[in-house]
């Protein structure tokens, strides 16, 4: 099958609705678009596991804050069908936001309670409950068996576990791992708004990550130091600006009393025009 772009709800309901007759399995990944190779290795994993392979470009705005990159999210519909077809993309939905929302502002979201509130969600309080919303919708257009996100976005894929499992909702939630460029840099979409400098320097969220994780792995276990120390590595960026560095507990997102269990690293900083965000996992045996 060659990708197809799909751009409304019931055509997509259709053809999906003709497959799952087949018995089809239907893997589905989510984006906003302007793909690069992050995107695509959810797809291939879409693609290894599953008959069909469904991904949409949406660029929601619910999950924008008032004074976020909306209106210039970079978007580049073409590039991106040939990088989905690439990576073995069946159908390409792509709503309008009319098509999304034809009421304009919604008046039922789903929002997830403690795990949304800390990190991303205490710099961006609307966030989460934007994403989980589309995410929710999308899962209802879909009727996946099975969903990709990446680990990029760390707090977002526990999210995302958390109100499927809350909310029943017939999906297996599979995390694949971050896509890096060869300096270390996670890929995302924003990298784009890098200048040339700023590029270099957005280095120090994954040096900064390595640098704490070579330090619990030497045995350090306050959690408290560790953030410390991250802090403190990030502050000798001059172009960077910390939000946050914290270890916290994979499943909860808490930060524990003691590193003796496998922890997550988490940072986010500005770095000229975007805000980076990064993540590692550590075991600490
Ligand atoms: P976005 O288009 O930024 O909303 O991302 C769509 C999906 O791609 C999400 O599940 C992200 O976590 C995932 N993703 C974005 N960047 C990466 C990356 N560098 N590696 C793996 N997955 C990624």
């Amino acid at each position: 099958m060659t990708l197809r772009q799909i751009d409304t709800i019931e055509e997509l309901r259709a053809i999906l609705d003709r497959e799952r007759r087949r018995e089809a399995t239907i893997g589905f990944v989510p984006t906003m678009g302007f793909l690069h190779d992050g995107h695509a290795s959810l797809m291939r994993a879409a693609n290894a596991a599953n008959d069909l392979v469904v991904a949409s470009i949406f660029v929601n705005p619910l999950q924008f804050g008032a004074n976020e990159d909306l209106a210039s999210y970079p978007r580049d519909l073409e590039r991106d069908t040939e990088i989905a077809a690439d990576a073995g993309v069946d159908l390409l939905f792509v709503p309008s936001v009319d098509e999304m929302y034809p009421h304009g502002a919604v008046s039922t979201s789903v929002r997830v309670d403690e795990l949304a509130r800390r990190w991303e969600g205490a710099t961006r309080p609307t966030h989460f409950a934007g994403m989980a919303t589309v995410v929710t919708k999308l899962f209802w257009i879909v009727g996946a068996c099975r969903a990709y996100f990446g680990e990029k976005d760390f707090q977002q894929l526990a999210i995302i576990r958390r109100f499927v499992a809350d909310l029943s909702i017939p999906v297996e939630v599979i995390g694949c791992p971050i896509a890096r460029a060869e300096d270390g840099l996670a890929l995302s979409s924003r990298n784009t708004y890098l200048e040339p400098a700023e590029r270099q320097a957005a280095t120090v969220l994954s040096r900064t990550l390595e640098a704490a994780a070579t330090a619990i792995e030497k045995g350090e276990r306050d959690p408290i130091v560790v953030a410390e120390l991250m802090a403190a590595m990030v502050a000798t960026e001059p172009l960077a600006r910390l939000d946050y560095a914290a270890c916290v507990d994979p499943a909860t997102l808490d930060v524990p009393e003691r590193i003796d269990a496998p922890c997550r690293l988490l940072i986010a900083a500005q770095v000229g025009r975007p805000r980076l965000i990064d993540n590692l996992g550590v075991s600490c045996e």
